[in-house]
């Protein structure tokens, strides 16, 4: 995908870079999964400024290939240094009020595609979440895609620790599959992805997730994605404020080929 409306185009020179124009290492199919949460004015711990993410997603759409979440976990594993391979993901998680006023407008100037984690209790309900005309309107553009954060957010260690193992069992089918079925009667688009909430997993969650029809779910952890990597544990890199595109550039360096010149 071109972008339009740049100035000079400039090197960014990391020392990964090759003559070719591509990182020299990492020519496995490989891939890196962005996770943002909230955006404003201000930063914060869970929240990257505005200007922070005006800088992300320009550098993003100029220097690496930003593809649809299902596009990258596709391509694991092939046509290794390929600038055309889908390599770069970009999710957001909770739902929060502000990917709608901060985020989608920006989406849409740079013709990112976003996948959005979304635990459905909340929509239309809390104060701070999206409503679900609103998750409609951003499916609609075509670049947003809508998938399960779980039905309301839960600490399934916490739930395991006071729920007899009976109970667990159907407190955890009830959180996936109640999602899925509420999200895809909502949006009207097959929902199979599931960001596992606080990022916490473990065999008998696996299981679950696969009982209850998903076949990817993800996690935190500041690493690519690998053919290998277990597809119900994929790690994702949290974007913080502090990634402005000298430090984005080394981070995804690890996981992707990035251009050296701005693309036209
Ligand atoms: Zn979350």
């Amino acid at each position: 995908m071109g972008l339009r409306g740049f100035g000079v185009c400039v090197a960014i020179g990391t020392a990964l870079l090759t003559a070719s124009g591509f990182a020299a290492e990492h020519a496995d199919g490989t891939g890196a999964i962005l996770v943002y949460h909230r955006f404003g004015l201000t930063a914060g711990s869970t929240t990257v400024s505005d200007a922070a993410l005006d800088e992300q997603l320009a550098w993003l759409a100029a220097y690496v290939r930003v593809a649809p979440l299902r596009s990258v976990l596709d391509a694991l594993g092939k046509r290794a240094h390929s600038s055309d391979r889908p390599c770069v993901a970009i999710t957001a998680d909770d739902g929060h009020q502000s990917i709608y006023t901060d985020l989608y407008p920006r989406i849409l100037r740079y013709r990112l595609p976003v996948t959005l984690f979304i635990y459905p209790s909340a929509i239309s309900n809390a104060q701070y979440a999206l409503t679900w005309p609103e998750l409609t309107e951003m499916v609609a553009s075509g670049l947003v895609d809508v998938q399960s954060h779980t039905y309301w957010h839960p600490n399934f260690e916490h739930e395991k620790a006071r729920r007899s193992p009976a109970d667990y069992r159907a407190f955890v089918d009830t959180q996936l599959v109640r999602s899925k079925t509420v999200l895809e009667t909502r949006i009207g688009r097959k929902v199979d992805m599931l960001a596992w909430p606080f990022a916490i997993y473990d065999q008998e969650l696996e299981s679950a997730a696969v009982k209850a029809g998903y076949t990817a779910g993800f996690i935190l952890g500041n690493r690519a994605v690998r053919p290998d990597t277990d597809r119900l544990a994929l790690p994702r890199f949290w974007v913080s404020d502090s990634d402005r595109a000298a430090r984005l550039a080394a981070r995804l360096a690890t996981a992707c080929p990035v251009q050296t010149q701005m693309k036209r």
